[in-house]
């Protein structure tokens, strides 16, 4: 009998330590009207090199160790400093010509998040949505409130005109100059060409998903939102349960899409309930939410979300998402297209 419990025990014991040790990492960097049609062969390598190296950092966070949340932060710092995403520098103009940011960041193993909205001098807003998380007792500050924290952290403070991205800044043009048609304030003869970057006003959202080797799950998500946002919007992003969530009991969520859709659907906690309470598989509860239910409503766009096994689910309803992963087994996969 003795020896029998002994067994058993080093048995559940090796299939602990195996389920720890087990590490998955997966980004995106926006959803949208994204077609080879539309890309040419230079850009389509900036991004998948982007990418990789932004997936490859995360994950070499979790090698040595590290946790889900610092991997999180690592690769979605490398996507807000490039100018190819609509987060941090790159990110995408406001109405006045400006770039306001949002972030945030959840950690599945204490349910404690973290995010800010509307910032304009922050340089890595994912760095000050976990400064909030981590060291005040709120959940969501937003403007100069968040500004003036993020400087009394020590985070990086840039003058707003860092974020200004020359292609970014054409498309705010162009896109403004279609919504003044909307408000009779401009001919339609003079529209400019239509394109895919003009007709999409997101583009490049950035975010990441993680499993550390402690079965911790984590997901953080940075923006800037729509082009040509005007009155302070805010969209999903840093709304906690909307743009991003993080359970370890189900799964780690972070969305990119049309934000008031995600908001209205709720749609990252919503996957997680799905899986809490319908006991639906991953892959299942993400596609529910995102080729259905956001489907119906309206909704264009994807999420990246991994559970605490490690699985990963990358569904979009859109042309295509900037989506790269680093499966268990080390497998990695970098996408642009449907599969
Ligand atoms: N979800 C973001 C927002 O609505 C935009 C995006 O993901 O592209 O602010």
């Amino acid at each position: 009998m003795k020896i029998i419990y002994m067994m058993m025990s080093c048995f559940c014991l090796s299939c602990l330590a195996q389920a720890q040790t087990r590490i998955a990492i997966a980004i995106h960097g926006g959803a949208g009207t994204i077609s080879k049609a539309n890309m040419t062969a230079e850009m389509e390598k900036q991004y998948t090199e982007k990418l990789d190296e932004a997936v490859s950092a995360g994950y070499a966070v979790l090698q040595k160790g590290g946790t889900s949340l610092e991997a999180v932060v690592a690769a979605i710092r490398i996507l807000e400093d490039s100018p190819l995403f609509n987060a941090g520098k790159g990110a995408v103009f406001t109405n006045e010509g400006k770039n306001e940011l949002d972030a945030a960041i959840m950690d599945g193993k204490t349910l404690a998040a973290g995010a800010v909205a509307s910032v304009t001098t922050i340089k890595n807003p994912i760095m000050a949505a976990r400064a909030v998380m981590q060291q005040s007792p709120h959940v969501l500050m937003i403007g100069r409130g968040a500004e003036l924290f993020a400087e009394q952290q020590g985070l990086e403070i840039v003058p707003n005109s860092y974020f200004r991205d020359e292609r970014r800044y054409q498309q705010w043009l162009k896109i403004k100059a279609r919504d003044s048609i909307g408000e009779g304030r401009l001919h339609p003869d003079w529209l400019p060409k239509e394109d895919s970057f003009v007709k999409d006003r997101k583009f490049g959202t950035v975010g990441c998903v993680a499993l550390d080797q402690y079965g911790n799950l984590a997901a953080g998500t940075s923006t800037g939102g729509m082009t040509n946002k005007r009155f302070g919007r805010v969209g999903d992003a840093p709304i906690i349960g909307a743009g991003t969530y993080a359970n370890n009991q189900t799964c780690a969520v972070s969305a990119t899409g049309h934000g008031e859709f995600f908001m209205r659907a709720v749609v990252a906690h919503d996957i997680s309930a799905l899986m809490a309470y319908k006991k639906m598989s991953l892959k299942k509860a993400a596609d529910e939410v995102v080729m259905k239910k956001l489907v119906q409503l309206g909704g264009e766009g994807g999420v990246i979300a991994i559970d605490n096994k490690g699985n990963i689910a990358m569904p979009f309803n859109s042309a295509g998402m900037y989506r790269a992963c680093i499966y268990p087994d080390g497998k990695k996969k970098i996408a642009i297209y449907k599969d």
